[in-house]
């Protein structure tokens, strides 16, 4: 007998990362939810990594029959570089010595069986976003954890969730002895106070949705 077929969850798991699984949970659920608020929009993934909750975020976008733009320079954050404290040395290129986690995203998504639903965007987030200009139906960010890079995420990219769509970010901790502070301080609270409103929380990710705009008039 042949051994079932290995799911794309499965693959998820295995894929090298920092998404929990109830986490990668949650922002399946959030993202099916977003893409039927926001008819034929798309999903954007700011920090990709090694595709860990790409995965997550492309078998929602399968299950609706949309995409998402996975944007990262694959270079890798602060905290990803040598000495620091999630540097994984098996994703450093012999050749040029630097970070490149391109190659591995692309491999696992191919092994989830996802690569159709997933637009891979190479470059720094604020300058894909500079040039952005699509009403999204979910936007994930969880790209550099710096007060500077989830200062520029915030500003690059909220702003292009459509009304009724969804934000979610990650590595939200409002308890400071629990980690970082910055994707609390410069994208939770701002988004907030933007009018955003908060629909779940799981972990350290945070949902909130675009109140529409008929709602805010209502
Ligand atoms: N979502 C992933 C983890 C992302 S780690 C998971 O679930 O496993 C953060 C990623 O953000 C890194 O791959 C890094 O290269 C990327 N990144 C950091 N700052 C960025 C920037 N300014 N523009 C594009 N990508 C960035
Ligand atoms: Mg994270």
């Amino acid at each position: 007998m042949d051994a079932p077929p290995v799911s794309w969850r499965e693959i998820a798991l295995i894929t090298k990362g920092f998404m929990p699984a109830d986490e990668g949970d949650a922002l399946y659920d959030a993202a099916l939810e977003a893409a039927r608020a926001v008819p034929g929009a798309p999903f954007v993934e700011v920090g990709s990594y090694c595709g860990r909750s790409t995965i997550w975020l492309a078998a929602a976008a399968r299950g609706v029959d949309r995409v998402v733009f996975a944007v990262d320079h694959h270079r890798g954050s602060e905290e990803n570089q040598t000495g620091w404290e999630h540097h994984d040395p098996d994703v450093v290129d012999a050749n040029t010595g630097l970070i490149d986690t391109l190659p591995l995203l692309r491999s696992a998504l191919h092994e989830a069986g996802v690569e159709r639903h997933v637009v891979v965007v190479v470059g720094r987030s604020p300058v894909v976003a500079r040039y952005w200009n699509t009403p999204l139906a979910f936007c994930f960010i969880d790209g550099g954890h710096g007060v500077e890079p989830a200062r520029h995420d915030f500003e690059g990219w909220a702003g292009h969730v459509a009304p009724g769509g969804t934000l979610a970010i990650h590595d939200v901790f409002p308890d400071p002895t629990d980690g970082g502070r910055p994707p609390y301080e410069e994208i939770y609270l701002p988004a907030l106070a933007a009018g955003f409103e908060e629909r779940s929380a799981t972990g350290s990710l945070r949902v909130l949705t675009r109140v529409s705009r008929r709602a805010r008039e209502g």
